[in-house]
């Protein structure tokens, strides 16, 4: 790339809500440039692939229209449909919430993100790294561009947030993730504080082989992920897995301001995960595709950008602080130690951790 490239939206990254948004931009008239700086659209995977069904997100936004289109994966995408989620607790016990939802091939699910975006006119560059925003431009690895409006999609340790003067995520913790192979129950498995303190692990079944994986909260846990992934891995007899791969998950709710200027944020990057369960994918694409409207709009016609977050913050705020709030009890009450862990799972019950999982608010 010599000369400058000039563009209407300039979106920063091709995840989920990158591509969202480099969709619905395109598909509203304004000219997209998407750029990502791996290789690769989707790989390396860091994910657990998990997509609760359109059913259970729409009980998660109560606000949220139109999610059949939004959510429209065709079936060769699903590894895996899903029944429910199996809550262990430190000492074995599990409760059983009735969740459908599927699995996916992340790196397949975001190629199709992304090919969805460029079939609508975006265009996608690859191996470009985004690095600052100098008069009104993006610096890039791959020389300058022009944009009338920028879209940081590029995760949680956004670059373009800082650029923008944005705050960054709170507390991001480490999470890391490998595949196995195996015959497993249509069950995604969660275990709670067995590994230590803080730490939570998840098996989670795709076709003939499952997702495995360990967060931990460094508040509480005194060793690396990747220790206690290793722990995990003896422990369930995982002796064969795939190289572990991991990233940060934003853990205490959006950032307080997600547009600035010409420039919002969108997805991990703007802090969009549930709390409580660590889900993001579903969130970037809620966002992703009201963020790409609302640029197109503002490109087209002089629509104020703070549109966006008006229209992401109805849908998804209350249930994200809600979820922020519970993760904050569970902090102090549960995650202490294996015991403590293990009596507030007792004590929530059935009901309530079917309130918590979905971002709902546990009391009354
Ligand atoms: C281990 C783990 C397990 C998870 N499991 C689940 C799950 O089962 N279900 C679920 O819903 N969510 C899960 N999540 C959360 C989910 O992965 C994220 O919320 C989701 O990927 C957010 O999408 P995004 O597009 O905002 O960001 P990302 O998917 O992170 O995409 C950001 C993109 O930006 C690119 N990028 C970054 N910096 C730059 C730069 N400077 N220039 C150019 N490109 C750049 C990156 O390469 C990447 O492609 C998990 C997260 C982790 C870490």
């Amino acid at each position: 790339m010599s000369d400058a490239l000039e563009t209407d939206v300039l979106v920063v990254g091709s995840g989920p809500a990158g591509s969202t948004a480099a969709m619905y931009a395109a598909r509203a008239g304004a000219r997209v440039l998407m750029i990502e700086r791996r290789s690769e659209v989707g790989t390396p995977v860091r994910c657990g692939e998990y997509m609760p069904s359109n059913g259970e997100i729409v009980k998660m936004f109560p606000n949220l229209r139109d999610e059949d289109s939004l959510f429209d994966i065709p079936d060769r995408l699903v590894c895996r449909e899903t029944l429910g989620i199996k809550l262990v607790n430190p000492k074995g016990k599990v409760t059983l919430l009735d969740m459908p939802g599927y699995t996916v091939d992340r790196d397949i699910f975001d190629r199709y993100l992304a090919d969805r975006a460029v079939k609508e006119g975006a265009e996608l560059i690859n191996r470009c790294s985004f690095d600052k925003i100098e008069n009104g431009a993006a610096l890039t690895s791959r020389g300058e561009i022009k944009y009338k409006v920028i879209i940081g999609a590029d995760g949680p340790g956004s670059r373009v947030a800082r650029s923008l003067g944005l705050s960054r995520n709170r507390r991001p913790y480490p999470a890391v993730t490998a595949q196995v192979k195996g015959d497993f129950e249509p069950y995604l498995y969660m275990y709670f504080g067995d590994l230590a303190p803080g730490a939570y692990s998840w098996i989670i079944p795709k076709d003939g082989r499952a997702n495995v994986g360990v967060g931990c909260s460094p508040r509480f846990s005194d060793a690396a992920v990747t220790e206690y992934f290793r722990r995990f891995a003896d422990k369930r007899g995982f002796p064969e897995h795939s190289r572990v791969f991991g990233k940060s998950v934003p853990s205490e709710s959006p950032i307080d301001k997600t547009v600035s200027g010409n420039g919002m944020l969108i997805g991990d990057s703007a802090g969009q995960v549930s709390s409580v369960n660590g889900g993001g994918i579903p969130l970037a694409m809620i966002a992703g595709r009201i963020g790409g409207i609302a640029a197109a709009g503002n490109v087209k016609n002089g629509t104020d950008l703070a549109e966006y977050e008006k229209q992401w913050r109805s849908v998804m705020e209350k249930p994200l602080k809600t979820a922020a709030f519970n993760k904050k009890l569970a902090d102090t009450f549960a995650f202490r130690t294996e015991t403590t862990t293990s009596m507030c799972m007792a004590i929530l019950g059935k009901r309530r951790l079917n309130k918590l999982i979905r971002c709902q608010s546990l009391f009354p």
